[in-house]
C-alpha cells in the first residue's frame, strides 16, 4: 500500500493539518516505500468528534444490525486476508505466513465479537421486594482510543475494537507511525462492511496523538500495547484525566526446561518461539532456564536448529525476516556486544547473517547466549529481537524464583513430562500467562490476553469477557409498576419486603 498514508475520519481519507510526517520503510530491502501524516493536536481534535457524533447512533442500532456488520467484516477479512498479510510484510518485515498467522488470530476476535448479543445480557431478578423487580444491563460508554505496537499492525488493534464496536461504542485507532498501512486497509473493509461513516476513526501519528487523545475529555477509554515504559505514561496519564485505561507493555518471558522434558521438542520451540517473527513478539521467549544439567545437550541442540534457519525477505521462503527499522538493528547488534563484554558466551552470532535480500535491509540472524548471568543486560532488559540466551540453574525452586524476580510477567513456559511439576508451576509462577509444553501461550479469543507486573497497567486484561468488560459499564434498574397497594410515605432506607 504505502504512498503517503493520511488519517481516515468520517468515512474517508484525511490529510493532516500539522503538516508533519513520517517515514514508511521496507525493512527487507531498507527503502523508503511512503510517508505517513503525523497528527497534530487539531488532527486529534477532529477524529474524536467524528467519533463523538457517530456515538448516539451507533448506540442506539440494534444489537441485530450492529452483529449484522461485525459478521460481514468477518467474512471481507477472511477473504481479502492474503492481501492485508502481504502489506504487513511490506511494512513490519515479518514472513508472510506468519502475518497471515496474526491475521487469523485477530479474525477470532471477530468471530467472538459475533457473539455479542449474548456476551453482553445482563440478568433479570423478578419480584426481588414484593412488586420490585431489578434487571442489569451493560452500555458502551462513547469514543474509545486503541493504541497500537508496531509488533503485530492487524492483530493488536483487533484485539480490542471489534469487542468495542459490537458493544456500541465508537473508535479511533492509533496504529504505529512504522506499520500504518494495515489499519488504514481495515479502515475501508469496515466501511464496505456496512459500518457507519465515523464509527471507525484512524489517526496517524507519534507522541502528539498519543497524548492528545489521553487528554481529550471525550474519550473514554484506552487501549494501549507497547514498551512498558510508555504503556506506564499512558496509564497514569490516561486515569488522571478520569479514563478507563488498559495499558499492556513489554516482557522477558522465560522457558524453563526441567531434567525430564523431551530436548528435542524443547529446542524445537524454543527456537520457533525464540526467533519466530524476528523475536518481535511481546509472547517470543527470550530466557531459556535450562534446570540441573540439561543445559549442555540443549544449547547444542538450540545451536544446530538455529544455524538451519533461513534469513531473508519476509516475501521469499524465508523462516524469519529482518527487524522493523535500522535503529532497531542498531539496538539489538548493540546488545550482541553487550552480552559479549560481559562475559556470555555467544554460541550463534546473528551480526554476521548473510540474508536472501536485496537492498540494505534490517537483518539480524538468530543469535544464542549460554552462560548468561541475570546482571547482564541481555537478560535484565527487553531486547526485542532475534537473542535468546540460557541461564542455567540447578534445581526447579531456583526456577521458579528466577520468573518471579523479573519485572515482568508477561508469558513463560515450562517443559518436562512431569504433571505434578508442570501443575506447580502454573500455581507458583507470578506470570500471567502459562504454557506447558507449549511456548507462546497467546490465549483464545474468548479468553483474556494479559500479563502481570510490569506486563500490564490497569486490572483488565484484552478481549474475552474482560475485554467486554472494559468496553461496557453496568447499570442496574430497579422498578416497580402502578399498584395502590405501594401508596405512602416511608423516610426510611428502601428493605425489602
Ligand atoms: P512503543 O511503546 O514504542 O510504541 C507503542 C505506541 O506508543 C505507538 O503507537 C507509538 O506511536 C506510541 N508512542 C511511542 N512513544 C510514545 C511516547 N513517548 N508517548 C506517547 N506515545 C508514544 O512500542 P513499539 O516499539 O511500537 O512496540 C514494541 C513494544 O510493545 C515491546 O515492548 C513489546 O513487548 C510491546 N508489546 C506488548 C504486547 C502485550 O500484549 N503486552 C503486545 C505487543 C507488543
Amino acid at each position: 500500500m504505502a504512498g503517503t498514508v493520511h488519517h481516515w475520519i468520517s468515512g474517508s481519507e484525511r490529510p493532516g493539518e500539522g503538516g508533519r510526517y513520517g517515514d514508511i520503510s521496507d525493512p527487507a530491502t531498507g527503502k523508503v516505500t511512503g510517508q505517513v501524516d503525523l497528527a497534530s493536536a487539531e488532527d486529534v481534535q477532529v477524529a474524536v468528534a467524528a467519533a463523538k457524533a457517530a456515538f448516539p447512533a451507533w448506540r442506539d442500532t440494534s444489537l441485530a444490525a450492529r452483529s449484522q456488520v461485525i459478521f460481514a467484516f468477518r467474512e471481507l477479512l477472511n477473504a481479502g486476508k492474503q492481501e492485508l498479510a502481504e502489506i504487513i510484510t511490506a511494512e513490519h518485515g515479518k514472513v508472510t505466513a506468519d502475518a497471515l498467522g496474526e491475521v487469523s488470530r485477530g479474525q477470532e476476535v471477530v468471530e467472538f465479537a459475533c457473539g455479542m448479543p449474548h456476551l453482553i445480557k445482563g440478568s433479570a431478578t423478578e419480584n426481588a421486594s414484593t412488586g420490585v423487580d431489578v434487571h442489569s444491563v451493560r452500555q458502551p460508554l462513547g469514543p474509545v482510543a486503541i493504541i497500537g505496537p508496531f509488533n503485530f499492525p492487524a492483530m493488536v488493534p483487533m484485539w480490542f475494537f471489534p469487542i468495542a464496536l459490537a458493544a456500541g461504542n465508537t473508535v479511533v485507532l492509533k496504529p504505529s507511525e512504522k506499520v500504518p498501512s494495515a489499519a488504514r486497509w481495515l479502515a475501508e473493509l469496515w466501511q464496505r462492511a456496512g459500518l457507519p461513516d465515523g464509527v471507525f476513526n484512524v489517526l496517524n501519528g507519534d507522541h502528539v496523538a498519543v497524548d492528545g487523545l489521553l487528554a481529550h475529555p471525550d474519550v473514554r477509554a484506552v487501549s494501549f500495547v507497547g514498551s512498558t515504559p510508555v504503556a506506564r505514561h499512558v496509564y497514569e496519564t490516561g486515569t488522571r484525566h478520569g479514563k478507563r485505561v488498559q495499558a499492556l507493555g513489554g516482557a522477558k518471558n522465560h522457558m524453563v526446561v526441567l531434567p525430564d522434558a523431551d530436548l528435542d521438542l524443547a529446542a524445537d520451540q524454543a527456537v520457533n518461539a525464540g526467533f519466530g517473527s524476528a523475536g518481535e513478539r511481546c509472547m517470543a521467549i527470550s530466557a531459556v532456564v535450562a534446570v540441573g544439567g540439561v543445559a549442555d545437550a540443549l544449547v547444542q541442540k538450540i545451536k544446530d536448529r538455529a544455524l538451519e534457519l533461513h534469513v531473508g525477505d519476509g516475501r521469499r521462503s524465508s523462516d524469519m525476516g529482518p527487524l522493523v527499522t535500522a535503529q532497531a538493528q542498531e539496538r539489538v547488534t548493540g546488545y550482541i556486544d553487550a552480552g559479549e563484554a560481559d562475559g556470555a558466551e555467544l554460541v550463534v552470532d546473528g551480526r554476521k547473517v548473510e540474508p536472501d535480500a536485496d537492498g540494505d535491509g534490517f537483518f539480524v540472524g538468530p543469535s544464542v547466549f549460554d552462560h548468561v548471568a541475570t546482571g547482564m543486560s541481555i537478560y535484565t532488559d527487553e531486547i526485542f529481537g532475534p537473542v535468546l540466551s540460557v541461564l542455567r540453574v540447578d534445581t526447579y525452586e531456583d526456577a521458579v524464583a528466577l520468573v518471579n524476580e523479573n519485572r515482568y510477567g508477561n508469558g513463560t513456559a515450562i517443559f518436562t513430562n512431569d504433571g505434578g511439576a508442570a501443575r506447580r508451576f502454573q500455581n507458583e509462577v507470578e506470570v500471567g500467562m502459562v504454557g506447558i509444553n507449549v511456548p507462546v501461550p497467546v490465549p483464545m479469543a474468548y479468553y483474556s490476553f494479559g500479563g502481570w507486573k510490569s506486563s500490564l497497567f490497569g486490572d483488565t486484561h484484552a478481549h474475552g469477557v474482560e475485554g467486554v468488560h472494559f468496553f461496557t459499564r453496568g447499570k442496574v434498574v430497579t422498578s416497580r409498576w402502578l399498584d395502590p397497594s405501594h401508596r405512602g410515605i416511608d423516610l426510611g432506607f428502601p428493605q425489602n419486603r
